[in-house]
This record gives structure tokens, C-alpha cells and sequence, in this order.
């Protein structure tokens, strides 16, 4: 199947999903009209059985509609915002969100409010208004491709906004983060690869979660990448149910680097409306972290980092920033101390 079919074929109903697993849709229908459900036949073929963790990761739940504890305005992307496609919270790296869809919606998404709806869906306008910004802003560097994902745009729209950035002399690096690789893997195809290696240096950053995601087809995408000189990286989201478990962590970082696809980030859950039942504590991210030192080569340890709504970036989940473990944590930033839950929610 090309990616085209796959994506044609994918599921995207409560009553698709309910024919294939022989469950009943009714309680998927309120939770599918709220948050958008896709789910491609290469990532439904991996899914063994009810509530494992991959089907964790991409049925809808009932948990997702109910109320949490977090702030209305939990994330906060908007405030560094200067136009509409461009997140620019750092001095030296933006983002440019060049598509509002996925492969495979995840229930888990940070941006799971507005991923694969208009609000996420910036016409060619913006996006050019978007790299306008950033060829007017010397002090950027790094610019991060995201979305959304940025390789659900085809070959020619995405080799034309990767053409423009390339040409900005302070520009230095182009970052594309895609979990392609993991649920629409034909989509990295030759053609796809030739194109990335004509904007060197190229990084792509993709989102393994759990070592069964790691299968032949997948394999293939990133060897495919890796041979055309693109080097890889991998940012995990810590799932309650899916990989807060230093065994599966170990095998999954191992995998990885099996598949030349370095470990980057190990991402504390954000504060995402909806995703709170994935939330797992801080004490046993910082155990997996712990039993992966000294069981696998520093080359496949990840950085475990919480990104505070509010913070000025991502905060590295060491000791000496963590100065409150318990109901809530307290976290060190470079702009004071936040305050973040730290337990799952009841299960309903
Ligand atoms: C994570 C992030 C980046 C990239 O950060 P790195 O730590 O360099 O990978 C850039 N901008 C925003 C808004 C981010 O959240
Ligand atoms: S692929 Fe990324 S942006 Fe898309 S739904 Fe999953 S986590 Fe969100």
C-alpha cells in the first residue's frame, strides 16, 4: 500500500474502530467528536489486544473527557506566538507548524485540542508570513518543522518550504519532528529521502514509544533516512500503561539505537486537557532514568525534561531542580518555581 492508500484507509470512525475490535462505538462517539481519531492499517495491525499500550496510545477513552485539575490556559504556546504558524520561545530556535494533521492522532497529543482541525491548519499565507518572521529574525538558527506533522504535506509542498528556509543565510539548521516513521512508515519513501538530503544539515526527530512499535516497515524507514544522511533522533512521552516501566524503556532505547535513531528526550506528560490519565509520577520517571544508566550505553539515555506551562523551555527532571516530590511537584525553572500535579486521575 503507498501512503496515500494507507492514509485513505485508515480508521477514523467510532463505528470503524468498534467493527474491527467487535466492541461496542457508543462510548467513543462523544469522545471521537471532541478530540479526532485516525488510526492507519499499519499501526492497527500492531495493536494485539484490548488496552495495551499501543492501542493505549491511539483508541479513543472516556477518560479524555473527564474534568482534570489543570488551568484553563495550561499550555500557553499562544503568548509566543508572533504570527500565527510560529512559536518562538527561545532566543535561537522557532517552530513553524506547517500541517495540522498526523498519521495517527495519539490520545496523549500536547496539542490534542487543536491537532487536526482548522485551528491547527495554516493556509500558505501564514506559513509564508511565517518564514517572512523568521528571515527577519537574525538571531534564529534552528528551525523546527512540527505540526502537526510535517510529512503529511507531499514532496512538493514540503521540498518548497524547505527550499525558502534554506536559502535564509542564519539559518543553520532545519529540524523536521515527525512520528511518521511509526505509524505511516511508507511514507519515508526513496524519493521523500533524496529530497531531505538536499537541505543539509537536516535532523529529524521521530516518536517511538514502546519497543513493539519498532517492526520491520519502521525499521526500513529509518535505515532509509539514516543512508541518506539524515541523522536521527527519538523524543518519548513517559505513558502511564505504555513505557513507565524501566524494562520496556530499556528495550525501547536499545531498539532505537539498534536502528541508528538516538534517544533524545524523555518528555514528562505536558498539561494537556484530556491526557491526564497517562500522567505518571516524577519519582518513577526519575527510576527508569536510574535503570538505564549503568544497563545501556550513555548514547541511548534520554534527557528526562518537563516543559512548564509557563517557563521559559524545557526544564531537565534532575534532583536539584525537583524541590518538592509528592501530590504535586515543585520544579526549578529560569523564570521561579512551578508547582505541577503529579498523580494520575482516578479512573472513572
Ligand atoms: C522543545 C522546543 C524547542 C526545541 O528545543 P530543543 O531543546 O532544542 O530540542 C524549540 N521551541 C519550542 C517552543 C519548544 O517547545
Ligand atoms: S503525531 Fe505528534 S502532533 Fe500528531 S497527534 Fe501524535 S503527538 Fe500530536
Amino acid at each position: 500500500m503507498t501512503w496515500k492508500s494507507q492514509l485513505a484507509n485508515s480508521i477514523t470512525t467510532p463505528e470503524q474502530l468498534a467493527a474491527h475490535f467487535g466492541i461496542d462505538p457508543e462510548p467513543l462517539r462523544a469522545v471521537s467528536a471532541r478530540y479526532p481519531l485516525r488510526i492507519t492499517p499499519h499501526y492497527l495491525d500492531l495493536i494485539e489486544e484490548r488496552n495495551d499500550p499501543l492501542w493505549r496510545q491511539s483508541v479513543p477513552d472516556l477518560h479524555e473527557l473527564v474534568v482534570d485539575d489543570l488551568p484553563e490556559d495550561s499550555l500557553n504556546e499562544e503568548s509566543f506566538s508572533p504570527v500565527p504558524a510560529v512559536v518562538h520561545r527561545y532566543p535561537d530556535r522557532a517552530l513553524l507548524l506547517v500541517s495540522g494533521q498526523c498519521a495517527g492522532y495519539c490520545r496523549f497529543c500536547t496539542r490534542k485540542n487543536r491537532v487536526g482541525t482548522a485551528a491547527l491548519t495554516f493556509t500558505a499565507k501564514q506559513i509564508a508570513a511565517g518564514i517572512a518572521y523568521i528571515k527577519a529574525t537574525p538571531g534564529i538558527h534552528d528551525v523546527i518543522l512540527t505540526g502537526g506533522d510535517p510529512l503529511l504535506l507531499d514532496d512538493d509542498r514540503l521540498g518548497d518550504i524547505l527550499a525558502q528556509l534554506h536559502t535564509i543565510p542564519h539559518v543553520e539548521i532545519i529540524r523536521i519532528g515527525s512520528r511518521v516513521p511509526v505509524t505511516l512508515p511508507e511514507r519515508i519513501t526513496p524519493q521523500l529521502c533524496q529530497l531531505l538530503a538536499r537541505f543539509q544539515p537536516l535532523y529529524l526527530n521521530t516518536h517511538f514509544n514502546h519497543p513493539r512499535e519498532l517492526v520491520a516497515a519502521s525499521i526500513m524507514a529509518c535505515a532509509r533516512l539514516a543512508d541518506a544522511g539524515i541523522p536521527l533522533g527519538n523524543q518519548t512521552v513517559l505513558l502511564r500503561g505504555v513505557n513507565d516501566d524501566p524494562e520496556v524503556m530499556i528495550e525501547l532505547c536499545r531498539g532505537l539505537l539498534k536502528m541508528r535513531v538516538r534517544p533524545y528526550y524523555l518528555h514528562h506528560l505536558d498539561q494537556a486537557h484530556g491526557t491526564a490519565h497517562f500522567r505518571v509520577p516524577v519519582e518513577c520517571g526519575l527510576e527508569i532514568i536510574a535503570a538505564l544508566r549503568g544497563r545501556i550505553s550513555g548514547l541511548g539515555i534520554p534527557q528526562y525534561v518537563v516543559d512548564p506551562p509557563g517557563g521559559q523551555g524545557k526544564v531537565p527532571l534532575l534532583p536539584e531542580n525537583l524541590l518538592q516530590v509528592g501530590e504535586t511537584i515543585k520544579v526549578r525553572t529560569n523564570c521561579g518555581i512551578v508547582e505541577l500535579p503529579n498523580r494520575p486521575l482516578k479512573a472513572i
